[in-house]
């Protein structure tokens, strides 16, 4: 079929049953005589799809009828903006746990709006760990703490079995890299947001969770289409949503479905990652970047003993067939991006390409 393996970081690989079956119905969805692309939002069809993804997402993540489920635009960076904007209140204080580029510019974000510290941080070490919950200081009054779940660029994250938790005070998440890749209880956080390009679907749809108690007092200066309260309102049809990625993350969600639901994925991702970090560990011109006991399950960060080397290998790697293997510019090294739709054979072909390209250049 010609298809490559991409280790891309985002938008990543997808199910190829997925794209095959988009492909077969896009011109003409279900008979229907136009496809998904050209329906109304507001038609019976597109409908059905809407209320099917929401359905199907609620089912996988066992999301408890507490939280909305909302499918926004605009990234998980706009939901830099938007949590702030909707959740600083009553105090205007929430707290960041730094854990790499993304949380640290969610900080950023923040900043404009209300009275925001950092709660820990692993910067002074390049990111390469997650701070053990006793490092963390929250004050008692924030409105939030804001976290990174798994850090895409640095192949950091936090365990479920490790995440914080503070009395009183919600727990704020990106999901980005690593939503429906493992267990997470729902239960343990105020808000959970992701965009979708690499779990989910295409780029251009971001999914928010949001614990139902937390919507409705967002600050005066909130734009509308950012107040979660207004797209609770509308079924996040405040404006046209993106219908053709909702389609196809439905799709996703159904093929995930199939594959016995996130514990059944969860097991096949800890077994890619644990093959290929037994790989890295034993060898000995690699070297993982991440902390042992922090390392992300979704991206798997390493480096070769020299940075020509390093370049070397993403360019014989390309040349077999395995794609998009360059760490992220910031860092350098190298990083495969391993999400649930990367096949067990693509993990075993990377590894085949690190033994010869080892053996090479011993
Ligand atoms: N958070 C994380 C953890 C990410 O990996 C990314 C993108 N790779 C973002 C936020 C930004 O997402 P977007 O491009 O959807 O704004």
């Amino acid at each position: 079929m010609n298809r490559i393996y991409n280790f891309s970081a985002g938008p990543s690989t997808l199910p190829v049953s997925v794209l095959e079956d988009v492909s077969k119905n896009l011109t003409n969805y279900q008979g229907q005589g136009l496809s998904v692309m050209e329906m109304s939002h507001r038609s019976p069809s597109y409908m059905e799809i809407h209320a099917n993804a929401k359905q199907s997402l609620r089912n996988l993540m066992n999301i408890p009828d507490t939280y909305e489920i909302l499918f926004l635009q605009g990234g998980a960076s706009t939901q830099f903006s938007s949590v702030p904007l909707n959740l600083l209140n009553p105090s205007g204080k929430a707290d960041y746990i730094l854990t790499g580029s993304f949380s640290k510019k969610a900080y950023k974000e923040a900043l404009r709006y209300g009275d925001i510290q950092i709660a820990a941080s692993s910067e002074e070490d390049d990111f390469t760990f997650i701070p053990n919950n006793d490092a963390i200081n929250v004050r008692p009054d924030a409105d939030y703490v804001h976290l990174c779940l798994n850090n895409t660029i640095y192949g950091t994250r936090f365990k479920p079995e490790q995440l914080p938790q503070f009395d009183n005070i919600p727990l704020v998440a990106d999901m980005s890299s690593n939503i429906l890749s493992e267990e997470y209880e729902v239960s343990k956080f105020g808000l959970i947001y992701a965009g979708a390009q690499k779990n989910m679907g295409p780029a251009g749809l971001t999914v928010v969770i949001v614990r139902k108690d937390l919507v409705g007092k967002a600050q005066d200066i909130t734009p509308t289409m950012l107040d979660y309260a207004t797209q609770i309102d509308k079924d996040s049809m405040y404006n046209t949503p993106p219908t053709f990625a909702i389609y196809v993350a439905v799709q996703v969600f159904a093929w995930l479905e199939e594959q016995g639901g996130i514990k059944a994925i969860e097991a096949i991702n800890k077994e890619k990652a644990a093959k290929l970090y037994d790989y890295i560990d034993q060898s000995d011109l690699y070297q993982g970047t991440a902390r042992k006991e922090n390392r992300s399950i979704m991206n798997v960060t390493f480096r070769t003993l020299s940075e020509d080397l390093d370049k070397t290998f993403a360019k014989e790697a390309k040349e077999k067939g395995l794609y998009n293997l360059k760490g992220h510019r910031s860092v350098g090294g190298m990083r495969a991006s391993i999400y649930n739709a990367m096949p067990m054979e693509g993990i075993d072909a990377l590894i085949e390409f690190m033994k010869d390209f080892e053996n090479e250049n011993k």
